[in-house]
């Protein structure tokens, strides 16, 4: 061990009780394991766990949150575990079980997301709706076969995608999702679109397109135009759904396509 690491370990009895992780200069404090871990070189020190000593750092009555502090003890935010995956594989496991809001009680699957994890495009509906529920992948049904067909029409496979919802539940008779519903929902969006980090984003739809700019305005006032979320640049174009219902969409969404094919390898283009 070095002898920085020993400093560092040391500090920490005089100021955290229980187990710990250290991850980059920030320690960790976790309920469910018994050891702690220097992550970036995976050394396990059982012997030290046992010696860190009490200084009244609550934690969280949850097993699956981790209290971040710095060196001497100060709480600098609670996290869950999920937000320290790194693939999108580990942090759909830890997920699928969430109860977080009501819809959890009401879904036959939960609905993480399909695609390349490593997508430079991301079609964002709003949540899923019945043959989603059932199978536990978006845009499944007609709605499905629809944006399957719009995306080999605009030139894009949909192994070249990542496409999700908002909503990681169905909400039952497919009402529109509740702001608290979205609330508890979309960090995990956030997260999963940390770690695909695509180029652009398409929102499919008026809710995923409000939802994700947090401004409540008509669709065609949202289309045509490049948004931003979290960083990530985005645009909007109708929900499949509403193209089947609404047969004399299907020209708008078209030249969306096209717009937003052009943008995406401009994109394309700036990076490589
Ligand atoms: S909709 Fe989201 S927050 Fe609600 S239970 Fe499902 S995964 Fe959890």
């Amino acid at each position: 061990m070095s002898a920085d690491l020993d400093k560092i370990l040391n500090d920490a009895e005089n100021y955290i009780k229980n187990i710990g992780k250290f991850y980059k200069d920030k320690l960790y404090i976790e309920q469910a394991e018994k050891n702690i871990y220097f992550k970036e070189k995976e050394i396990k020190l059982d012997t030290i766990a046992s010696q860190v000593m009490d200084k009244g750092i609550s934690r969280s009555p949850k097993a699956e949150k981790q209290t971040v502090v710095d060196l001497f003890g100060n709480v600098i935010e609670q996290k869950e575990d999920w937000e320290f995956t790194e693939t999108l594989d580990d942090m759909n496991s830890r997920i699928c079980n969430c109860m977080k809001c009501v819809l959890g009680q009401t879904r036959t699957k939960f609905v993480f997301g399909v695609g390349n994890p490593h997508a430079d495009i991301v079609m964002v509906g709003e949540a899923p709706g019945a043959d989603e529920d059932q199978q536990g992948e978006p845009f499944v049904g007609r709605a499905g076969q629809l944006l399957n067909k719009i995306l080999v029409a605009t030139g894009f496979t949909r192994e070249e995608v990542y496409i999700c919802n908002i909503l990681k539940c169905r909400p039952p008779g497919n009402r529109n999702p509740m702001p608290d519903e979205i609330e508890k929902c979309e960090p995990y969006l956030k997260y999963q679109l940390e770690l695909i980090k695509p180029k652009i984003i398409l929102a499919l739809g008026k809710v995923a397109a409000e939802t994700l700019l947090k401004k409540r305005e008509p669709l065609n006032k949202m289309r045509g135009k490049i948004h931003t979320y979290n960083g990530i640049k985005m645009m909007v174009t109708f929900h499949p759904a509403a193209l089947l219902r609404n047969p004399q969409w299907k020209r708008p969404t078209w030249e969306d396509m096209q717009e937003f094919k052009k943008i995406y390898e401009q994109l394309k283009d700036k990076k490589n």
